[in-house]
């Protein structure tokens, strides 16, 4: 079994971006600008915020952080992104979702510039992506991509199972892998809520992408001996034992499932850090006008 090194091989790609950034400058080039707007003060969402800040300082991008107060209206913040939106030396920015409840999440989305949508949210990209025209692929999904490209996990006429339809981790993964390009290919299975006997279609799976958002849910019974596991669940499960009083668990029974299996991910430490890499990632394009 070969544990994927999702820490790693984000460092790894961060260190070519941040060369990439070095050689841009030296060719008397634009420095990447990478700007977030984040609207109150939950905790989880400065996280977010202050690492992806902190990350364009390792590759030597530029970043503009943007607060805004909790009860900020819907109307100002649509005029904040206006200006970024017509702010040239901005190359992308991001919205830090969730938005407070009185503000309209779909019609924020809609009013950034596709051009500098690095989250790859608007429906332009979602689109574009589909169509299979150069676009922002959101974060977490492309983060996915390169694990799969860097550990050389075959998947031409494999048979993936996704597990989970969401806008930003599901759908677009099932999308990508059953792309006509040399990752992908695949033969994919899509499974929901709503999906019967999971296990008979898990069971089926080369390659099976969990993102349900429930602890422990894939158990070794549910997977095919040598089966490439990518765990994206990220779960705060109590435990006691711990100074912070729960653990992080991801949505696949980690013990069990890793002695069948050919490649798997492990929370924390998986598709997590990848994220940053691909937001920092899809900034570089938007700086070199790539999409
Ligand atoms: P979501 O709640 O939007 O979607 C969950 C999906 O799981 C839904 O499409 C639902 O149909 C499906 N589902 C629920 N119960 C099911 C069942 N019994 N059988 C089959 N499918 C079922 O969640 P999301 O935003 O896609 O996130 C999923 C998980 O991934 C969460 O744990 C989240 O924290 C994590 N996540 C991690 C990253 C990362 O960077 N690693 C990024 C985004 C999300």
């Amino acid at each position: 079994m070969i544990l994927i090194d999702g820490k790693k091989t984000s460092l790894e790609l961060q260190e070519e971006i941040a060369k990439e950034v070095k050689q841009l400058i030296s060719e008397g080039k634009k420095q990447p600008h990478l700007a977030a707007i984040l609207v109150g003060d939950d905790p989880a969402s400065q996280t977010y915020v202050t690492s992806k800040v902190k990350a364009c300082d390792r590759v030597g991008f530029k970043s503009t952080l943007v607060k805004m107060e909790a009860y900020t209206s819907e109307q100002k913040l649509l005029e904040k992104i206006k200006e970024l939106n017509s702010n040239d030396d901005i190359d992308g920015y991001i919205v830090q979702l969730p938005l407070p409840k009185h503000i309209n999440e779909q019609k924020i989305i809609e009013s950034i510039s596709p051009s500098k949508d690095v989250d790859g949210f608007h429906p332009v990209n979602v689109g574009r992506l589909v169509l299979n025209l150069p676009t922002y692929v959101s974060a977490t999904p492309y983060g996915i991509v390169h694990l799969l490209e860097r550990y050389q996990i075959p998947t031409e006429g494999k048979h993936c199972v996704v597990i989970g339809r969401s806008h930003i981790v599901g759908s677009p993964m099932s999308i990508l892998m059953a792309k006509n390009t040399n990752l992908g290919n695949c033969t994919v299975t899509l499974c929901h809520s709503k999906t019967k006997n999971l296990k008979e279609h898990t069971l089926q799976a080369d390659i099976i992408i969990a993102a349900i958002g429930r602890p422990n849910f894939v158990t070794a019974d549910m997977v095919k001996q040598g089966a490439a596991v990518i765990d994206v669940g990220i779960n705060r499960v109590e435990d006691n034992t711990t100074p912070k009083g729960y653990q992080l668990v991801g949505d696949v029974k980690f013990d069990e499932v890793s002695k069948k299996v050919s490649y798997i991910t492990p929370v924390p430490g998986g598709v997590g850090p990848m994220t940053i890499a691909s937001l920092l990632q899809n900034t570089l394009k938007a700086s070199k006008k790539e999409i």
